[in-house]
């Protein structure tokens, strides 16, 4: 199915976000051939560079507002279960301005499915530092580098009741694909952390196609090994880069749960 939308793509040439949408799309149609009818994939975004990405695929969407992509997901999902609603944020968007929702979807295990943009800095506000830049980088907001440890999403988004909690880089659009359809797949809430460069103000091209590396011998239903394989890259400014499928385990979900218990014959 043809996906394209005519919109004028305004991203800075090189950004992370088009190997993104790339994958997306490709997911999408794979998706779709498989069965699943168009008309009940709907996409939403937050706000930043990566909220484009809903002019850019041809498929139901919904621009939300600033970090609250995850309650916008549910609210589609418990209105109608049919839908496979699928969101991107940034990193500012989901782990600043919109972390809470990202933990309460996360721990409600909402069927849905959350691609997180993370350039690990303010795109469209032009170059701040956000919550996984790196300690000592110096920013717009960090002219002296900043004090502050980064988050990592994967560690936190396993402690906060995600089902599915992945890693890729935008440096691997096949395996980006791949996970992405695992992740639509994946009954439960399921968070792809998709790490990227912004060509205009944080510019990892390099040092993510020379450091990221797929893990081959991985138990993800394994918490404790999640946690450890989480540890071995912190957001830092250096160091090797593991991807792929960290946490995946199966536990009812809240929509499941909260639907059964608005129509007691069907429990
Ligand atoms: Fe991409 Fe950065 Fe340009 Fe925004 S500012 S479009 S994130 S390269
Ligand atoms: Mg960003």
């Amino acid at each position: 199915m043809n996906l394209e939308t005519g919109a004028k793509n305004t991203w800075c040439p090189g950004c992370g976000h088009f190997s993104i949408l790339a994958a997306a799309k490709q997911a999408i149609n794979e998706i779709i051939e498989e069965g699943t009818k168009p008309e009940n994939i709907v996409i939403a975004s937050g706000i930043g560079c990566h909220a484009k990405i809903v002019d850019y695929v041809n498929v139901n969407s919904f621009y939300s507002i600033h970090g609250r992509v995850p309650p916008t997901l549910t609210g589609m999902k418990l209105a109608n279960p049919e839908l496979i609603p699928i969101g991107f944020a940034g990193d500012g968007d989901g782990y600043g301005e919109g972390l809470a929702h990202l933990i309460f979807a996360a721990k409600r295990n909402v069927n849905i499915t959350m691609i997180m943009h993370n350039n690990r800095i303010y795109g469209l506000t032009t170059g701040q530092f956000s919550p996984t830049t790196p300690k000592g980088m110096k920013t717009k907001s960090t002219p002296e580098g900043s004090s502050e440890y980064p988050f990592n999403p994967i560690r936190l988004m396993i402690a906060a009741g995600a089902t599915f909690v992945a890693r890729c880089s935008s440096s691997d659009i096949k395996h980006l694909k791949e996970t992405i359809k695992e992740a639509v797949k994946h009954k439960g809430f399921s968070i792809i952390d998709v790490v990227e460069p912004c060509m205009s103000f944080f510019n990892s091209t390099e040092y993510l196609k020379e450091n990221v590396y797929k893990m081959e011998d991985h138990d993800p239903t394994n918490k404790i090994e999640a946690l450890k394989r989480a540890d071995e890259w912190n957001y830092t400014a250096e160091g090797r880069i593991p991807i792929g499928i960290f946490y995946k385990v199966e536990k009812p979900t809240y929509d499941e749960l909260v639907l059964r218990g608005r129509n007691p014959r069907k429990n």
